[in-house]
């Protein structure tokens, strides 16, 4: 006898899975999978247990969606959540152009053509005290494009070996360079470059000095490359292009906010003498994402009318959000640019909020302390300076550190914390306080109940 159940109907899974959370083409993919995965695989599974099973992997499609998530890791910039939040501004005019017909490409004085991004291009220019300015996709198409452009007769890039770095997960300057078609020609060792290095490489299938600020890591010891005035000298002298991948792209003083550090400024680069500047829109800059290339007005032009260009640039929805971000620049109104509004946050009102938060909220079963820590501005920037802060450390008698990270991580919206030393940690400085009661919600709900 045939002891194994009949495998039910598409239909009849759909009914038992009842309204759909997801729209219905999504569901019908799943359940035709898990039921083809059924009969290959000759496992024998009741309807309730199909269902129940389409209904994990239609969570798990739903946690896939992008959503807002709480972020009590503490790093300001973080590439996974999504680097720097907009201010109210930007987001307002986001919605705004979004939404409607817009100016894009069409004077309003003259009611003809007019140039895209001419706003955002002046604005950027002005901060960056440059002749001009620009804006593609991001910091990386910037060197695509820098690369493509320049390297079109010559194709050698000198750049130091100090400077090869690699970036995120996977994002090697050196690779996308090549990958852009330079000939890599690499000078000096890894941790010393000398002006005679560079001198030494200048030759006729030379395109362009590139200098590339190393981000996310420095060099201490003996160690050194020389000053960018003295590269740009000699570049001039030898009439190659000198530029400058600022990567983080820090408008304002570094220094004046809150920082040890100083974060080169693309006017500093360009005063000492670089032909052009690319650094990323949503590092700390705080914008969203795009690539800024400021410098000379002949330079930025001819790369504008590169076809490539018109490959690499951005959206009205992204120019939206700029030019409102380089506008908050403009004023300082640091309120309009979350980032550097969230590294100023004084820890007297961190600790506040994280008291607030423990009298609000101390169930028997939880331990709640307040720690002073130490976060940091992440997204490759500024890797020597340590922010100070404050978090809730949070122990529980039910659940290990992992059981907790794993619990918040299912709120909605997700809470996402760190563990350090055994112990769970959630970091202030970078919860915006309007999410605090959401916050005492999640932690209530996941962690509370010990189903
Ligand atoms: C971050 C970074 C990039 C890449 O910027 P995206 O805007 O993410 O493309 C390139 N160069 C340097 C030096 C960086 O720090």
């Amino acid at each position: 006898m045939n002891t194994r159940r009949a495998i039910p109907a598409v239909e009849k899974i759909l009914q038992s899975l009842g309204a759909d959370s997801l729209p219905r083409p999504f569901v019908v993919r799943l359940v035709r999978g898990e039921l083809a995965r059924l009969r290959a695989g000759g496992e024998s599974l009741s309807s309730g247990e199909i269902v129940e099973e389409i209904r994990v992997q239609i969570d798990q499609l739903q946690r896939s969606r992008l959503q807002t998530v709480i972020n009590g890791s503490g790093i300001i910039i973080h590439t996974n959540f999504g680097r720097a939040p907009l201010g109210a501004a930007a987001v307002r005019t986001l919605g705004a152009i979004g939404s409607s017909y817009s100016n894009l490409e069409y004077d309003l004085s003259t009611g003809s053509r007019g140039s895209r991004a001419g706003y955002a291009e002046r604005a950027l220019a002005l901060l960056c005290s440059a002749e001009s300015a620009t804006v593609v996709n991001n910091c990386a198409a910037a060197l695509v494009l820098l690369v493509r452009h320049f390297t079109k007769k010559k194709a050698e890039v000198i750049i130091s070996r100090g400077e090869l770095v690699q970036i995120g997960g996977g994002f090697r300057i050196a690779e996308i360079l090549e990958a852009s078609g330079a000939r890599l020609r690499e000078v000096g060792a890894t941790n010393k470059t000398t002006l005679d290095d560079y001198a030494a490489a200048i030759g006729r299938e030379t395109a362009f000095i590139l200098r590339v600020h190393q981000s996310n890591f420095f060099m201490s010891g003996f160690a050194g490359a020389p000053p960018n005035e003295t590269i740009a000298r000699l570049a001039r002298k030898q009439r190659v292009p000198f530029l400058v991948d600022l990567g983080s792209g820090a408008l304002a003083a570094t220094e004046k906010l809150g920082l040890v550090e100083h974060e080169p400024t693309p006017a500093e680069m360009l005063k000492h003498g670089a032909d052009l500047v690319c650094f990323s829109g949503d590092k700390l800059c705080g914008g969203p994402q795009a690539g800024i290339i400021a410098g000379k007005l002949r330079l930025v032009t001819a790369l504008k009318r590169d076809p490539l260009f018109r490959a690499l640039r951005c959206d009205k929805l992204i120019l939206a959000a700029l030019e409102a971000t380089a506008d908050a620049h403009l004023r300082k109104d640091w309120s309009e640019i979350p980032v550097l509004g969230l590294l100023q946050t004084p820890l007297e009102s961190l600790h506040s909020r994280a008291q607030g938060i423990v009298r609000q909220f101390a169930p028997p079963s939880l331990n709640l302390l307040v720690v002073d820590t130490n976060g940091e501005l992440g997204g490759g920037t500024l890797p020597r300076s340590v922010l100070r802060s404050v978090a809730l450390e949070i122990s529980s008698n039910d659940f290990s550190p992992n059981q907790i990270a794993a619990r918040l991580r299912q709120a909605t919206p997700a809470v996402i914390g760190y563990i350090v030393k055994g112990k769970f940690r959630l970091d202030l400085r970078t919860i915006f306080p309007e999410q605090d009661q959401q916050l005492i919600q999640s932690l209530h709900s996941c962690l509370t109940n010990t189903k």
